[in-house]
């Protein structure tokens, strides 16, 4: 068995991040006010938020989640850095400002110029250098989690738009058209499937976007909903969108769409493909001995997922009037267990000893504070894991558990025995 990385289970009077009744008043996104509330995340300025516990263990999930998917697509995952040489930047002509108008740079002592990484083409073209030198070297598809940092103009959409981010970004080196096309369809399957499972799957459509200048188009995934700040037009039959970067007559008919099926809608892109064709290995000169012993340049591509934007969009789409509302594919826990009149040294007991057992087999925040019902209740909703389990005199005089699921707002009294052995997904 592999090390378990998590912790497991965590009570809730040593959590030291605490609900809060409001948000920093110059924060309008509603993703990043009710994940302040619910002390998921920490907002240092604009655009940058750190993430506590609760936020943490969201996005640590997440990631496990497209890091299955990647590998299961023959991705090898590595680390890159954050410092950037400005020469490989230079020779794909990117570094100056007015080509990619979003660095952030920086100097060493002695005034060597810097860049923190927006994105990671040029350094992996260069890693591969030392790697890649005939045929037999590819394909390779290789990915990474990583800050990513960019001077966005506007920050105003909470965790949907930082200038420092968490990125999957997969790189993928092809020895040719095909081989690359073959990979690129496979990948969008990767990203319905990686959607499905965040619990974005019903609101996430492909979208039809500009291609640069490799391809007549590339493909975007979007997600519908009113805090995206992009505008896309969507056939719902064969769900399939235009973005409206590239909208018009030409393209609608170029993809065999009707225009007056077309529905305008705000949607925020959670990730995106992208054929590179041989822009970045040409300008770093990464090419292989092809079979007839021939140099070619390496055929690229780029596929991107931001975990913090991923996050944001669950809670733009997901919370209600209440607060959050995880799918448990990515919750922050599986389950919420509530001591209600903890003062009594009977219910307490029994409460703490079956925190016990329950956290051998579940995820388990275990709310044990002294705090009165309504606000332990109120608590658990803002935060939002999908079951809370609570036990207090009434179901223990009965010998139960009270099982309330978050979604639905029903509650049934539960043997313990039976949540312990058959959990609590299956009772609603
Ligand atoms: P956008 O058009 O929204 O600025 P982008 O085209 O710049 O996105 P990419 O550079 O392709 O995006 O980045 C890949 C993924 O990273 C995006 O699909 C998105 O999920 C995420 N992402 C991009 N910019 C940000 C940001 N400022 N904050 C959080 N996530 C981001
Ligand atoms: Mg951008």
């Amino acid at each position: 068995m592999p090390i378990q990385l998590a912790l497991n289970n965590m009570k809730q009077s040593q959590l030291f991040s605490k609900t809060r009744r409001h948000s920093p008043k110059d924060e309008t996104a509603k993703n990043a006010e009710l994940l302040i509330r619910a002390g998921f995340i920490h907002k240092e300025m604009a655009g940058v938020y750190s993430y506590l516990p609760l936020g943490l263990r969201v996005l640590n999930k997440i990631e496990g989640i497209i890091r299955e998917e990647m590998n299961a697509l023959g991705g090898q995952e590595i680390s890159m850095t954050a410092l950037q040489e400005k020469e490989i930047w230079e020779k794909t002509n990117r570094w100056d400002d007015s080509l990619l108008d979003n660095w952030f740079k920086t100097k060493l002592k002695n005034q060597t110029e810097l860049g923190l990484a927006t994105t990671h083409e040029e350094p992996l073209t260069r890693i591969l250098l030392e790697y890649v030198n005939s045929y037999r070297d590819l394909p390779l598809y290789i990915y990474q989690f990583q800050t990513k940092f960019r001077n966005e103009l506007r920050s105003k959409s909470g965790i949907l738009r930082g200038r420092e981010f968490l990125m999957k970004d997969l790189y993928s080196f092809s020895r040719d058209e095909k081989e690359h096309q073959d990979f690129y369809e496979k990948s969008k399957k990767s990203y319905f499937k990686i959607f499905e499972r965040l619990g974005l799957g019903e609101k996430t459509f492909i979208t039809f976007s500009s291609g640069g200048s490799f391809s007549k188009y590339s493909h975007e995934f979007q997600t519908l909903t009113e805090a995206g700040e992009d505008t896309i037009y969507l056939d719902e039959k064969t769900g399939i969108a235009i973005n409206k970067e590239v909208y018009s007559d030409d393209v609608i008919e170029n993809l065999k769409l009707e225009k007056s099926n077309l529905k305008e809608l705000k949607a925020i892109e959670v990730g995106n493909i992208f054929s590179l064709g041989t822009k970045f290995s040409e300008g770093l000169g990464l090419n292989f001995k092809n079979e007839e012993g021939k140099d070619v340049p390496v055929i690229m591509g780029s596929y991107g997922i931001g975990l913090g934007r991923v996050m944001g969009a669950v809670v733009e789409v997901l919370s209600d009037e209440k607060g959050l509302l995880w799918p448990a594919s990515i919750a922050p826990f599986e389950a919420h267990l509530i001591i209600v009149d903890s003062k009594d040294g009977e219910i307490r007991a029994e409460a703490d000893s079956f925190y016990e057992k329950l956290s051998k087999k579940f995820e388990v925040l275990y709310d044990d504070r002294d705090l009165r019902a309504g606000e332990k209740f109120a608590d658990a909703e803002l935060i939002g894991i999908p079951y809370s389990l609570i036990i207090s005199k009434k179901t223990e005089s009965e010998g139960k558990i009270e099982v309330k699921e978050r979604k639905s707002g029903k509650s049934v009294l539960v043997e313990k025995n039976k949540v312990l052995s058959e959990g609590f997904s299956k009772l609603f």
